[in-house]
């Protein structure tokens, strides 16, 4: 079975929203809601989908503020890294930086443990990738890999925000292109889809770091 994978576009910083589901399965996860509830409801009424958790790569205010209305709506379950439990309990302090209303802060119901997480008919590899946040995880399911704020098209997440450290997030980066396979779509944070290979030749902050991948 191959995996659907359906991008919404949520909320001022244009942030990816993604729903999953295998062909022929009408169960689907939700990684990363930001803002738009209704907009990523919609996307998963009309194609009659039903939502078993929302799993999360980090938990920056962009990336989580439907949670908590998707969680009454659904009665779903949230998963996510334990590190990155100070940037969530930051969620207030950072939508007033940014000059945003906070939304109800979602309470996890999971914490990742150090295994792969299995979820419904779901297998996904997580591969811890700090750096941007200090519990930043790219999360692969089947020949995808959800990238988070870690990996772009063309660039990596941003390492100037509490939690923050270049350092780790270029470990991190070899580290995801030792265990990301070449062919996986890569589905980042923000911007459009890409690949890891696409990214190896073409991204630049990449680019420097490939002789630590090779040796
Ligand atoms: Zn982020
Ligand atoms: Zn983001």
């Amino acid at each position: 079975m191959s995996l659907n994978v359906k991008r919404v576009v949520t909320g001022p910083f244009q942030e990816n929203s993604f729903i999953a589901w295998l062909d022929d399965l009408s169960s689907c996860l939700i990684i990363d809601p930001g803002d738009d509830l209704q907009k990523i409801i919609d996307c998963i009424h009309k194609r009659n989908l039903e939502p078993i958790a929302v799993v999360n790569t980090h938990a920056h205010l962009d990336h989580i503020g439907a949670i908590a209305g998707l969680k009454k709506e659904f009665g779903i379950s949230f998963y996510l890294h334990p590190n990155e439990k100070p940037v969530l309990d930051g969620y207030a302090r950072d939508c007033a930086f940014f000059g945003m209303t906070p939304k109800e802060t979602p309470e996890v119901d999971f914490w990742f443990g150090k295994e792969d997480l299995s979820i419904g008919d779901f297998s996904i590899q997580l591969v811890e990738t700090p750096g941007h946040t200090p519990g930043g995880t790219c999360l692969i399911i089947k020949n995808h890999a959800f990238t988070g704020d870690t990996i772009f098209a063309g660039s990596v997440g941003r390492t100037d925000l509490p939690g923050g450290n270049w350092e780790t997030l270029s470990d991190s980066l070899v580290k995801a292109m030792k265990i990301i396979p070449d062919d996986n779509i890569l589905h980042p944070g923000h911007g459009v889809d890409t690949t890891m290979a696409i990214e190896k030749k073409q991204n630049p902050f990449l680019i420097p770091l490939l002789n630590r991948v090779n040796s």
